[in-house]
């Protein structure tokens, strides 16, 4: 079986590797570098940025008090940069590795189609190749969306994610427009290195896919770390100004306002990187350049397969794009698999971090569900007291009457650690009880998931049940 994938990302390499696993002779071609958005401009180098800046936080907020005084911490923001080109490095030559290893032949190039099941690969050398497979999975990925807003182009300071993660020096403010999850990870780590935060934000809540209690706990720290927010907020155009740019909003009251800062970060969301595929040439079905597939991530056209950001309906995560190709390679291969969305979860590494799987209570009641819900608070768990003064809680959702654990919603320290349980938990319909009579060691951040349990049952031990 001959498969070529389009795109060297989570999604694209996972699926090569996993296809050449189970015997396929695969061709990656890949257009920029591999290891796509997350290890390039993405997951990882943000993670990077968080890092330092924690370090700077933990320092200045907690240090003293639990005996670590630390005289003139401060950034050094071109290392914080040196250092996060390092890890990307390191990681995207590990992906080279693996692709060797697992004999996965990588062609330099730009692949678009020139009929259904059939490629022309533009080289790296300008030269063009026609290629064709038994099989083809689309790993395209995403790009920045660019707001149509007046002045916004023009002005230079206004910068995308990936400009925000290779500034070559730290700006003494910064206007974020959007409070999804991009921008404010990017705000947390630029406030804690000493950017004044304005965030902009059109609708009236921001972190929209997370449950409200836990967007409560993480805005309110965000401000205590003086970063600040205005709901409701359109923007409505950028203009120039000698600090960098104007950014000129809509209140709520339908007043003009506006907010000047050296850049202006424009986190609105991502969208399909498929322009230069030619999906139609290629008779692919799509809504607005998101490829539509089923749970087995076919198209469709048989015998073309899409994964990752480039989908429709799904959310745009690394995890999910290498959940995809790992089921893309096993159906071409001959197995029977498909995309389960269950067990999938949200992370936001905002501080304190947050992570949500499975349903939410609102889900619940417009589903229908009847449910039960337990809570426990992080600052009743030891080890979450030691780490960061016991900020956040954590929130089981199961079924009224079986118990089964339904949803899990955690925000506090370790949380996109911790929610793996709650994703398993889901995957083997275990219930409550058996999160119960699970003994879980003490002292760890995983005690509050078992609280929880506990107090969806009245029976909670370090906490009142009410
Ligand atoms: P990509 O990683 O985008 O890879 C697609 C690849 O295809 C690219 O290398 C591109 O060059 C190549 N390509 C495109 N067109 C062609 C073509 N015609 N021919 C050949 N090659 C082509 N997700 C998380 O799960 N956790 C996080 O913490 C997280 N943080 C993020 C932070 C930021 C700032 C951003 C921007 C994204 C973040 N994401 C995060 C999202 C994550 O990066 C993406 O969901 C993930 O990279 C998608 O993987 P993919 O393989 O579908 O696409």
């Amino acid at each position: 079986m001959n498969i070529i994938v389009i795109g060297g990302g989570p999604g694209g390499y996972v699926a090569a590797i996993r296809a050449a696993q189970l015997g396929a002779a695969v061709t990656l071609v890949e257009k920029q570098h591999l290891g796509g958005t997350c290890l390039n401009v993405g997951c990882i180098p943000t993670k990077c940025l968080l890092h330092s800046a924690e370090l700077l936080e933990d320092i200045r907020r907690q240090g003293a008090e639990i005996g670590v005084k630390v005289t003139g911490a401060e950034v050094d923001f071109p290392q914080v940069i040196r250092h996060k080109n390092d890890i990307s490095k390191k990681l995207t030559g590990g992906v080279a590795g693996l692709l060797r290893m697992n004999k996965v032949k990588v062609v330099d190039g730009e692949a678009a189609f020139t009929g259904p099941r059939k490629l022309e690969v533009k080289k790296a050398d300008g030269t063009k190749e026609p290629m064709t497979a038994d099989a083809i999975i689309v790993a395209t990925g995403s790009v920045n969306a660019r707001p149509p807003i007046p002045g916004l182009r023009e002005n230079p300071n206004c910068i995308d994610s990936t400009g925000a993660l290779s500034l070559e020096r730290l700006p003494r403010s910064m206007v974020v427009i959007g409070g999804g999850v991009i921008g404010l990870e990017l705000a947390c780590a630029y406030a804690a290195f000493g950017t004044k935060i304005t965030v902009v934000e059109a609708m009236d809540h921001m972190l929209p896919m997370l449950d409200g209690d836990l967007t409560k706990v993480g805005v309110d720290h965000m401000k205590k770390m003086g970063m600040e927010f205005h709901l409701e907020c359109p923007v409505q155009s950028v203009e120039p100004s000698p600090v960098g740019a104007k950014v000129v909003c809509k209140n709520k009251a339908g007043e003009t306002v506006s907010f000047e800062a050296e850049k202006v970060l424009v986190a609105i969301g991502r969208k399909a990187n498929t322009e230069a595929l030619a999906l139609d040439r290629g008779g692919i079905k799509h809504d607005r350049g998101r490829i539509l597939v089923n749970e087995r991530m076919q198209t469709n056209v048989s015998g073309v397969y899409a994964i990752g950001d480039c989908v429709a309906g799904h959310a745009q995560l690394a995890h999910t794009a290498s959940a995809m190709g790992e089921v893309a390679a096993e159906n071409i291969m001959g197995q029977d698999s498909v995309y389960d969305e269950s067990t999938n979860p949200t992370c936001v590494y905002i501080e304190p971090e947050a992570a949500s799987v499975g349903l939410t209570e609102e889900q619940c009641k417009e589903k229908g569900i009847a449910y039960k819900v337990g809570k426990f608070p992080m600052s009743a768990n030891g080890k979450a007291l030691i780490l960061n003064g016991g900020e956040g809680l954590v929130k089981i959702i199961a079924g009224a009457k079986y118990g089964e654990v339904l949803g899990m919603h955690i925000i506090g320290p370790r949380a996109t650690d911790l929610i793996a349980e709650g994703a398993l938990a889901i995957r083997l319909e275990a219930t409550l009880d058996e999160l119960i009579t699970t003994i879980h060691s003490h002292p760890t951040v995983t005690e509050t998931m078992r609280e929880a349990a506990l107090h969806a049952e009245k029976r909670a031990i370090h906490t009142a049940n009410r």
